[in-house]
């Protein structure tokens, strides 16, 4: 019996394939390559935006060949498979087992069932399950929070992942207890908003609590994703400030730079109170490496409402962004209620802050030329003669492969920048792990 999984989407949705892996794994499943060794082939899906919901569209429609020619069993996980538009798309391409993001303890039932079967059900169990740390990874995912209480009016992760619930604080340190055991090196903790921890159940410890209790294990590195501006409170950033092992690596989604179109998104915060925050960042911790998520051409974005996300960015200056264009999704409110923009300005506005973006990272990453830096080297790159990494602050780091050749913490003196990319020369190795590395 042989599996294969096939990922889209987020780190949450990396965690949730390893975590399903892991139940196959302990069902006497093989774990395979490619969609032809396989037996069972499952989909994990991400409905965030129209692309990855066309490209799920046509894998099954692969799929569905590949099962008329051998008897394939299909299945279909996470976001999309919550919603009705990927429960339609599963009937019509014969999808066999059907998961939304809270079933997916379920699998072991669903593989027993000589028929169809479909969960969308939110189990306890999946908050409690802890897989095993994935073989020879020095950087591992933890999920510590599920769900999502906003309602961006444009998203439709409220829909797809349900209210937030916080695992238990017990479970995720024995969790990462696992992985330290297992030489992991780097650990980040993963939630729609990771500051909300806690919120939900009486008697958890809040999110600046649980940084400082994770931090304290000997993890050399932890990070945390995703934050939202309006609950990342001082507690958080002086937990960050007194904790070694927390990376200064602060991800904080703005969106827009536009009040008006903030009111429309729904977000509850405006330019001032955002920028009040990044100022409370950068007095605590001035070497706070920040990076953003930016939606161009929201419904009724006008050129001013644009101008003014353009000056934002300059205001904060980013090291990274992460920048998309609206894209309408079903059973959200933008979709229901807001006519989408032409596609044309959306595409120009997007070029323009790609521009800015790749003029604010050339300038921060040169500001990194000539210090050295600790960088989790993690297999070879794609430019020939070099291995990559990334430093603490999340920015991408290449080395000469035979200054680096087994993965593993390097100490790395920065040479050279692009607006992408740090070049340096290793200065001195902390602990690399004695195995041969993987293309990264
Ligand atoms: N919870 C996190 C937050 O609020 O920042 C991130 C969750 S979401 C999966 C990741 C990013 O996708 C968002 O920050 C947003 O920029 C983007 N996104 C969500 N819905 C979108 C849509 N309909 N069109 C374009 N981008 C979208
Ligand atoms: Fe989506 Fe907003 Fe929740 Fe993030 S905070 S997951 S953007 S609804």
């Amino acid at each position: 019996m042989r599996a294969h999984l096939i990922t889209y989407g987020c780190q949450m949705n990396e965690y949730d394939s390893h975590l399903v892996a892991s139940e196959l794994v302990s069902l006497g499943w093989e774990l395979v390559d490619s969609v032809e060794e396989a037996d069972f082939v499952l989909v994990n899906t991400c409905a965030v935006r129209g692309k990855p919901v066309e490209k799920v569209r046509a894998l099954l429609g692969q799929l569905r060949k590949e099962k008329e020619r051998r008897g394939l069993l299909v299945g279909m996980m996470g976001c999309l498979a919550q919603l009705d538009e990927g429960q339609q798309m599963a009937r019509k391409f014969g999808v066999d087992i059907l998961l939304g993001p809270g079933a997916l303890t379920s699998l072991p039932e669903a593989l027993k069932k000589h028929e169809r079967f479909f969960d969308l059900t939110f189990r306890q169990d999946l908050l409690d399950y802890i897989p095993p740390p994935p073989k020879g990874a020095l950087s591992a995912h933890v999920t510590i929070i599920r769900g999502c209480n906003h309602h961006c009016t444009y998203c439709i992760v409220p829909t797809t992942r349900g209210p937030e619930v916080s695992r238990h604080p017990d479970l995720i340190l024995k969790e990462i207890e696992m992985l330290k055991a297992a030489g992991v090196v780097e650990v980040t903790l993963l939630g729609q908003n990771v500051n909300s921890y806690g919120k939900d159940q009486p008697g958890f410890p809040s999110f600046a609590e649980l940084l400082r209790m994770v931090g304290q294990m000997g993890i050399p590195r932890v990070r945390f994703l995703t934050s939202h501006p309006v609950n990342f409170t001082d507690d958080i950033i002086e937990a960050i400030a007194e904790t070694p092992a927390i990376t200064r690596y602060i991800h904080l989604p703005v969106q827009s730079g536009s009040d008006r179109v903030l009111r429309r998104m729904a977000r509850e915060y405006r330019r001032a109170q955002y920028l009040e925050r990044i100022g409370r960042i950068r007095e605590i911790l001035p070497d706070a490496v920040l990076s953003t998520d930016i939606i161009v051409g929201f419904p009724g974005e006008t050129e001013e409402d644009f101008q003014e996300t353009l000056s934002l960015y300059d205001e904060v200056g980013y090291d990274q962004a992460y920048m998309f264009i609206y894209s309408p999704r079903p059973g959200t409110p933008a979709y229901k209620h807001f006519q989408d923009l032409p596609r044309e300005v959306k595409v120009e506005r997007l070029q323009r802050l790609i521009e800015k973006q790749k003029e604010w990272s050339y300038r921060r990453n040169l500001e990194w030329v000539g210090k050295t830096v600790e960088v989790l080297v993690r297999g070879v790159a794609k430019e020939e003669g070099y291995v990559q990494g990334h430093d603490r602050g999340n920015h991408p780091v290449l080395v000469p492969a035979h200054q680096a050749p087994t993965p593993g913490l390097y100490q790395v003196e920065i040479k050279q920048a692009t607006p992408h990319l740090l070049f340096g020369e290793v200065v001195g190795a902390r602990e690399p792990a004695p195995i041969p590395l993987p293309v990264a």
